[in-house]
């Protein structure tokens, strides 16, 4: 979730977005004392940001190909079935990624599928479903944008989601679909990121979507107010990797396109912190004393560098431990 996403704003941000007006009052309810005050709508800000942002598209195949830059990473297959869009990013990059669909094909928009409930991978929902896709996604996916929800670390509160960005079909465990002569196999990945994470695997390309199961060089965010799990978050690395072989292509859910061997040292990393928090937090260390020995020094340099900060990361290993 970098540059757009969900995490707290950088300072060059805050002042850009208060100089041009659009900040707007939130004080969300259960926030620390210090942001009682603030005048930061996070995600508003993003929203904002997304408007601007530039997309990139990268071609995986010829008819798949991954399009960043504004919120979650987006997965396209076309061909003379329609298009099939993985992740619909924030509604305020619809002019952007309008323009990008049309560039790949001119065939129609047939079916969305979310990789799972954060709003930077649903925010563009209606618009899509309005453009004519048919909404697939987990259970959960649905059930979570049906609610109000509310993310204190970060500041952030969500209404329930208009009725236009719902989910039209949902599954629990796995769905397979046949497009463009391509096989997807939706699978559901058990708490991990959060509990409505699946991820997209087109076996005939050798593609696989792994959502925000895997933010590629950096700390990932872990959302633990709808279960997210630092145990969940490994066993969706090695899931990934039991799927992957030498030649595949792993889209992120953030960060640049991947590969197994990438893939591999970051589930190591999530796994060495994972067991350092363990044995603070098992030595009978507090949350604040766990965080003050600073237990991923030598790791930062490498994945520290995104918006999930060192000091956040290692908050979120030893809170869902
Ligand atoms: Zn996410």
């Amino acid at each position: 979730m970098f540059d757009h996403d969900l995490c707290n704003p950088t300072r060059r941000q805050f002042l850009r977005y208060a100089g041009a007006g659009l900040i707007t009052a939130t004080v969300a309810r259960s926030l620390p004392a210090w942001a009682q005050t603030s005048t930061i709508d996070p995600v508003a800000q993003m929203r904002a940001a997304a408007a601007n942002a530039k997309l990139t598209t990268l071609k995986l195949t010829d008819a798949l190909s991954m399009i960043s830059g504004a919120g979650g990473n987006i997965a396209v297959l076309t061909g003379p079935d329609g298009k099939v869009v993985i992740d619909s990013s924030y509604a305020t990059a619809a002019p952007q990624l309008k323009a990008a669909l049309a560039a790949l094909s001119n065939v129609p928009l047939r079916l969305l599928i979310n990789t799972h409930w954060h709003f930077d991978h649903t925010d563009g929902n209606s618009w899509m479903r309005n453009a004519g896709a048919l909404i697939l996604a987990h259970e959960n996916t649905r059930a979570r944008l049906t609610e109000s929800h509310d993310m204190p670390d970060l500041h952030m509160h969500f209404d329930p989601s208009p009725a236009d960005a719902l989910p039209e079909q949902t599954f629990i465990d796995q769905f397979n679909l046949y497009f463009n002569q391509e096989s997807l196999a939706l699978r559901y990945y058990p708490p991990a990121h959060t509990d409505t994470d699946i991820l997209i695997h087109f076996t005939h390309a050798n593609v696989i979507h792994a959502g925000d199961i895997l933010f590629n060089g950096t700390y990932p965010l872990i959302d633990y107010t709808t279960k997210g799990n630092i145990a969940g978050m490994i066993a969706a690395a090695d899931r990934t990797l039991s799927l992957s072989d030498t030649q595949t292509k792993i889209i992120p859910g953030h960060g640049p396109l991947a590969d197994r061997p990438t893939l591999q040292r970051y589930r190591d990393m999530l796994a060495a912190v994972r067991d350092r928090v363990a044995r603070l937090k098992q030595s009978g260390k507090t949350l604040e004393e766990s965080v003050a020995e600073k237990p991923t020094k030598d790791l930062d340099e490498d994945w520290g560098k995104g918006r999930i900060t060192n000091d956040f990361f290692v908050k979120l290993v030893y809170t869902t431990l």
